[in-house]
This record gives C-alpha cells, structure tokens and sequence, in this order.
C-alpha cells in the first residue's frame, strides 16, 4: 500500500521503517529533512509538504509533538484536508488533546475523509521492535480497513471506540505513570535517606507483595540516574499530564495525585530539562530529601534483572 508518514522522531523512525520493511511504499515528510534519508535511501519518497503526503496516499500517518503540530499539519495551510482523496483515512499516532482530535476529525469528515486517533505506547524501543498498542478511536471499518498496516508497527493494535477514545486511553495510561514515578522517588528516598543503600532497597522490595507484579522494575532509570538522552522528553510528558488535567476538569473528575505529578514536572521543566528523559523529575525529590543523586551502576541493575529469566 501507499502509505504517508509524517514526524519521524523518536517514535515516528521506528515506525516507519517497519512500514517500509513490511513492504509498504512510503511518502514521508518531517520538518527536518534529514530524519528522511534513511527511508529515501530504502526507496521511499519525499513529499514537500502534508498536502502532497496527502496527495500521494492511499492512507496517512502522524507522529508528532503537540496539538498544534497535528491541527498545522492537518488542518493548516498546505495541510493534509487539501491534499488527502475523498474515503481515504488519517491515523494521528500523536498524544494528542481529545478536543484537537474531535475538531479535526469533524472537519474530515465534511470532506468525506476520516481521522482516527491512535496514539501508541511502547516507547522508542517498542516503536522499533513493533511491540507497541495501538489505542485507535474513530470509525470501526476504517480501523479493520487498515488494520494490516496498523499490524506492521503494532503487535498490540485495538479498536477502541468512537472519535476520541484512544486519546482518552492514552492519557489514563500516562497519567498511571507519572503517578506511579511521583510516588515510588517519594518512598525511595526516604528508604535511602532512612539507611538502606538504593540497589539493596530495590532488591528488597521487588520481591514483596507489591513487587511481584513488577511493579518496581520501573525504578531502573530512577536507580541509574541517567536521563539524557531521552528516550521520552519531559516536556512531552508534561504535555501528556497537562491534556490529562485539562480533560478532567472538562469532565469534573478531581485529580489530586495528577495534578501533584503535573506540579513536579512544571518544576522540572523550569530546571531547563524539558528535553531530557521524563523520569529526570524524580531528581528534585532527590534534592528535597537531602540525598546524592542516586546513581547505581547499569549493569548492577541488568544484573538483579536477568537472575529473574535463570
Ligand atoms: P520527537 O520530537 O522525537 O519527534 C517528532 C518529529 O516530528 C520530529 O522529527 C520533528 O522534526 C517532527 N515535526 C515536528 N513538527 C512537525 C511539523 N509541523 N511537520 C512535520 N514534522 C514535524 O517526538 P517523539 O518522542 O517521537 O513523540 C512523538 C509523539 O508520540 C508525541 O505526541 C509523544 O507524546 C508521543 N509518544 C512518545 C513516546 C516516547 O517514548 N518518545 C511514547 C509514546 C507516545
């Protein structure tokens, strides 16, 4: 199939290439034009603006930063609505706000053309590997239409509901997690500061009954104190948390722990570390409780890791 892709970050790379290794042909176009020659040099074909992608293309992707990214590139001059052939279908893999979404979906749909939103989870790693969901709302045939191509960048594609609902999946599942970083630095810090050495903590208490699940495998990052580069920015998160806010105050739902999770990656990003990884906020925890930032050795961390798998 034809096939448009549009933003090729950190996510949009991955994704792509398992398009074009899948066999699609693309028609790609980012604002850096570099983030292209990869794809060029595998037979792939560049487009000068949305329009032209559009224009190109039996069906549409998008993997951008933030709302106004994808209603510039939707909706804007030059922008897929003018190019895009009548029945044929954009799928935003953006995080993107639910009210971003309805609009442009309704104004696809004046022109018989349908949006869908998709965002994704599985991280730059899952992009590349093709282990990542798919939360698809929009029209139901649109999503079975294009669901083999949907099945190239995702093992984990699924329907979700009407105009909006990947979105708002998208959001709860990233909110769990800022949440959850929030609440474990909280904890971790006072078990270090309190005497015990972070990798014992962490040995220790992922054995528990809370850590059987897994649930304090997240704290990998958090223990190794690395943050750049970003696998996912802050800023990106903060975006994230923000249309999560935003949409609980539009549905009157108090969300005490987000909004404190919002707080802290607002403080973060006033450090200046909107570009590095979104787990670096847990280093101002680490400040408040007057401890070293905690750095343990990567490979210490592996190690507790891979004794699970023997
Ligand atoms: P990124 O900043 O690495 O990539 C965005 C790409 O879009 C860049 O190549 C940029 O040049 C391009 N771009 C920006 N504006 C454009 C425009 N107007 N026209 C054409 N190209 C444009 O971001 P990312 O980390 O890949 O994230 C992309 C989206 O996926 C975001 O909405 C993010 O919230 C979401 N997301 C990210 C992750 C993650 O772990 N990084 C995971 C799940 C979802």
């Amino acid at each position: 199939m034809k096939v448009g892709f549009i933003g090729l970050g950190m996510m949009g790379k991955g994704m792509a290439a398992n398009l074009q290794k899948a066999g699609h042909q693309l028609v790609v176009f980012d604002l850096r034009r570099a983030a292209a020659e990869p794809y060029l040099a595998n037979g792939a074909m560049w487009a000068d603006s949305p329009k032209a992608v559009g224009e190109q293309s039996e069906v549409v992707f998008t993997s951008l930063p933030v709302p106004a990214d994808v209603e510039a590139v939707a909706l804007g001059p030059d922008g897929l609505i003018e190019g895009m052939k009548p029945d044929t279908a954009f799928f935003d893999m953006s995080t993107n706000s639910v009210s971003v979404v309805r609009k442009i979906n309704a104004a696809f749909a004046e022109k018989n053309l349908y949006m869908l939103d998709s965002p994704v989870s599985g991280g730059p790693g899952g992009a590349a590997s093709g282990k990542m969901a798919i939360w698809v709302g929009g029209d139901e045939q649109q999503f079975n239409r294009y669901a083999t191509v949907l099945g190239a960048m995702g093992d984990q594609a699924a329907y979700i509901g009407p105009v909006g609902a990947g979105t708002i999946a998208k959001l709860v599942h990233n909110c769990t997690s800022a949440v959850m970083n929030v609440a474990l630095a909280e904890v971790f810090t006072m078990g270090i500061k309190a005497g015990v050495p972070a990798l014992e903590l962490w040995e220790a208490v992922r054995q528990g009954a809370t850590g059987r699940p897994r649930t304090f495998d997240r704290l990998g990052k958090f223990l190794a104190g690395q943050y750049d580069p970003a696998d996912f920015a802050l800023r990106l998160l903060h975006k994230d948390v923000s249309l999560a806010c935003q949409l609980a105050r539009d549905v009157q739902v108090p969300m005490r722990l987000t909004n404190m999770a919002l707080m802290e990656l607002s403080e973060a990003l006033n450090r200046g570390w909107g570009t590095r990884d979104s787990r670096v906020a847990s280093l101002l925890q680490q400040e408040r409780a007057g401890i070293a930032p905690i750095a343990v050795p990567a490979e210490k961390i592996k190690a507790v890791l891979a004794a699970d798998t023997k």
